[in-house]
């Protein structure tokens, strides 16, 4: 049985992932608005928490972005834990839209294939013949 959504936990960890990063993005740009401000980053004297504010941004970052790959591909499909039939139930809602995908491109072809119908008039009673008929299906009379 194939889960073809995907579970309310997982969502909240996407997007507890994308709050962790954010937090990480601030913190590693408010480096460069101390930058700006240098006699508040001076006032505030520690020199070794602004040091590491960036190192901390971008850890949250990566913290983030891991939450929400295993968010998103589920722990067995981000290769967290190695069990490659669970790893096929959490990719499933992943590959059932890339099948769907796939689906709609043959829709779209299949309109821009579909073969055209061909008519020939006959010479003699200008009756509309398959491109393909040797006689009219009219008269008779060789196309
Ligand atoms: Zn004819």
């Amino acid at each position: 049985m194939a889960k073809k959504e995907i579970s309310e936990g997982r969502k909240l960890l996407y997007y507890a992932g994308m709050a962790v990063s954010g937090v990480g993005i601030l913190l590693f740009l408010s480096v460069f608005v101390s930058f700006m401000n240098p006699e508040r980053m001076l006032a505030n004297g520690n020199m070794v928490s602004f040091m590491n504010r960036p190192i901390i941004g971008i850890l949250m970052i990566a913290i983030g972005n891991g939450m929400r790959t295993v968010a998103a591909r589920g722990v067995a499909g981000s290769g967290i834990i190695l069990d490659p039939k669970k790893a096929r139930e959490d990719l499933s809602p992943w590959s059932s839209m890339a099948g769907g995908m796939i689906k709609d491109a043959m829709d779209e072809t299949e309109i821009h294939t579909k073969k055209e119908i061909v008519k020939v008039r006959c010479r003699n009673c200008s009756e509309l013949n398959d491109e393909d008929a040797k006689y009219c299906k009219n008269c008779g009379e060789k196309i």
